[in-house]
C-alpha cells in the first residue's frame, strides 16, 4: 500500500479553531502543517472558516468556504452539522483538524455518526499509513483513515512544506472561494433546536430574573434552552421549552439548571442526562442531589459572570 496520491485521501477538508476569535499562531500552524499534509499525500486543500476571515487567509487552500458561525464560540452541533453537509455537498474524503480540545471533540462526533474511524495527533504519514503521537515518547502507525486530527509537530514529506515556527501561510496558486448556504439561519438557532435532541441544555427556572442574560448566554454557549414548568406557565418562555414529565423528556450530556428546585416532574423529565450542574440559592433545593455539580448561588450573579467570561475568551482575554 502507498499513499502517495493515494485516491482516498485525494480531496481533503480542513477545519481550523479560530478559538481565539481570530486567526492565531496555532490556527496559522496547523493550516501550514494541513498544506505539509496535502502535499504528502498528493491531496486537494480545502478549507473551511468563518466568512469574515476569507480575506486574510488569502490563497492558503485551492477552496476556501465561508460559513456564518461565529468564531470563538465551539457551536459543536451546528459545526458538526455543517461539516456532514459538507462532505456530502462537496465529497471530501479527508476532514482534517487540529488536534485542540475542539478537534478532538469534532473527530469523535463524526466518527460516532458516520461510523468511521479516526486517527489521532497524527505527527507524520508514512508509505504505510499514519504516524498517531501518543504520550512522550510514543507512536502508533494506523490505517489512513477518513477522520483525523493533526498534531502540532505534524511533519511533512516535503520539508519546504513543513510547518514552520514562523508566521506565515503557504500559498496555492489558485484558489475559489464559497459559501456554505447554511448559515446559523438555515441551520437553526441552536438555542432553540428540539429538546430531545440537544447536547447540551440551560434550563431557567423560576429563580431566574434577568431573562436578556439568560438568552444571551445560552446563545454564548451554544446551548439549547429549557425551562420548568412555572417558567412557561408564567409566559418567560414557550410551552416547547418546558423540560419534565409533562413536558419533554431529555437526554443531554449537559444540563445546566438555573433556579430550578427540581420538584419530582422536572427530575423525570432529566432522567436520562449525563451531567447536571445545578445553581440554586437554596442549599437544601432537591436538584442539588441530581447534580454532579451543585452550585449554591445566586443564579442571576452566576449567568452574569459566565455571561462576561464567555465575552472575554471571545475577544481573546482569557
Ligand atoms: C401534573 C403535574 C405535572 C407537572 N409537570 C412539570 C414538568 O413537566 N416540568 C416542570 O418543570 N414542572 C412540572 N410540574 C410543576 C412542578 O411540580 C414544579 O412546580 C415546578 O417544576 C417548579 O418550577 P421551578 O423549580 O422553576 O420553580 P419554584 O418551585 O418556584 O423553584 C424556584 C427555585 O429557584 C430557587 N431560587 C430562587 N431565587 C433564586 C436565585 N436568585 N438564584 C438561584 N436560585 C434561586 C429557589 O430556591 C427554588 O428552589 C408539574 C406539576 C404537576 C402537578
Amino acid at each position: 500500500m502507498t499513499l502517495e496520491k493515494s485516491d482516498n485521501l485525494k480531496h481533503v477538508l480542513a477545519v481550523p479553531d479560530f478559538a481565539s476569535g481570530s486567526i492565531a499562531r496555532e490556527d496559522n500552524l496547523f493550516i501550514n502543517a494541513v498544506a505539509s499534509f496535502c502535499a504528502t499525500v498528493g491531496a486537494e486543500f480545502s478549507m473551511l472558516a468563518p466568512r469574515s476571515f476569507l480575506e486574510d487567509l488569502g490563497k492558503t487552500a485551492s477552496l476556501l468556504i465561508g460559513c456564518d458561525l461565529p468564531p470563538g464560540v465551539f457551536q459543536a452541533d451546528a459545526l458538526h452539522g455543517v461539516i456532514e453537509a459538507l462532505v456530502k455537498q462537496y465529497g471530501f474524503h479527508t476532514v482534517v483538524f487540529p488536534s485542540s480540545e475542539w478537534g478532538e471533540d469534532l473527530v469523535r462526533r463524526l466518527s460516532v455518526s458516520g461510523n468511521k474511524a479516526f486517527a489521532s495527533c497524527v505527527g507524520f504519514v508514512t508509505e504505510h499509513g499514519f504516524v498517531q503521537h501518543i504520550g512522550q515518547d510514543h507512536e502508533l502507525l494506523v490505517a489512513p483513515c477518513e477522520l483525523l486530527t493533526l498534531s502540532e509537530q505534524f511533519v511533512g514529506a516535503d520539508a519546504r512544506a513543513a510547518p514552520t515556527q514562523e508566521i506565515g501561510f503557504a500559498s496555492v496558486s489558485t484558489c475559489s472561494v464559497e459559501f456554505i448556504e447554511m448559515g446559523c439561519e438555515q441551520l437553526g438557532d441552536v438555542t432553540t433546536a428540539p429538546l430531545e435532541s440537544a447536547r447540551f441544555i440551560i434550563a431557567a427556572g423560576n429563580g431566574v430574573t434577568d431573562w436578556n442574560s439568560f438568552g444571551e448566554l445560552a446563545k454564548a454557549l451554544g446551548a439549547t434552552v429549557g425551562a420548568s414548568r412555572v417558567v412557561c406557565d408564567r409566559g418567560f418562555l414557550p410551552r416547547d421549552r418546558q423540560v419534565g414529565s409533562s413536558g419533554t423528556l431529555v437526554s443531554s450530556r449537559v444540563y445546566i439548571a438555573l433556579g430550578i428546585s427540581g420538584a419530582v416532574q422536572h427530575l423525570d423529565g432529566i432522567h436520562d442526562v449525563e451531567f447536571v450542574i445545578s445553581v440554586n440559592s437554596d442549599p437544601g433545593a432537591p436538584i442539588h442531589s441530581r447534580a454532579v455539580l451543585p452550585i449554591v448561588a445566586d443564579a442571576n450573579a452566576v449567568v452574569q459572570h459566565l455571561l462576561e467570561a464567555s465575552v472575554t475568551k471571545e475577544h481573546g482575554h482569557g
